[in-house]
């Protein structure tokens, strides 16, 4: 049974289905909202609004942007014959934090699992071999996280990208196990990055 009111509880149960938000944390959250003036609660709703309506995928690497192409595929800055594989958007924020990169990134959007049923056609892996079609690539550069999926996922790139003529390599160790590229300093990346080694 509950103590607030139905739209404090309502307001409460919305912050409690964000990951990582327990009912502590949710309850802190919806009164913080309530103590907002006018201005602070409509900015706050605009800014939600207007990133789920502005937002689109990149339709050439799958980034998520204001724009399509995203900055990154459209600047004249970027190495187009270099393509770095990721599994998340937020991956690519963690290579650009490193300014080690220079060339373009490709999100898979996931991983290959068997054992969640995700296999190689639920993820962007038929865009990758398009664009690597379309386009005079060098290298791939597979910087999928170093858990097993990933791992598996770096494995089958390579056993369809390679016999192409292409080089492909896997970002060095060093993240840790299980780690998060998002989650993994910009020091530690970078190594990584160096470090690569051809698979
Ligand atoms: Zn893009």
């Amino acid at each position: 049974m509950s103590y607030y009111s139905p739209s404090i509880e309502k307001l409460i149960e919305s912050f409690e289905k964000l990951p990582s938000i327990g009912h502590k944390t949710a309850v802190r959250l919806a009164f913080h909202m309530l103590d907002l003036n006018e201005e602070d609660t409509q900015e706050f709703i605009n800014s939600i609004v207007n990133a789920k309506n502005n937002l689109k995928y990149c339709s050439n690497c799958y980034n998520i942007s204001d724009t399509n192409p995203c900055p990154i595929c459209s600047s004249s800055k970027r190495d187009n014959s270099v393509i770095c594989v990721v599994e998340d958007v937020r991956d690519i924020m963690a290579m650009e934090r490193t300014h080690e990169f220079k060339g373009v990134y490709h999100v898979l959007h996931g991983t290959i699992s068997p054992m969640n049923g995700i296999g190689p056609e639920d993820i962007k892996i038929k865009e990758l071999l398009n664009r690597i079609e379309n386009g005079d690539i060098k290298e791939i550069i597979i910087a999928t996280n170093p858990r097993v999926e990933g791992e598996a996922t770096a494995i089958y790139l390579s056993k369809i990208i390679k016999p192409l003529g292409i080089k492909v390599t896997r970002i060095a160790h060093g993240i840790p196990v299980g780690g998060d590229l998002e989650y993994t300093d910009e020091v530690t990346l970078s190594k990584a990055l160096e470090g690569r080694r051809e698979l």
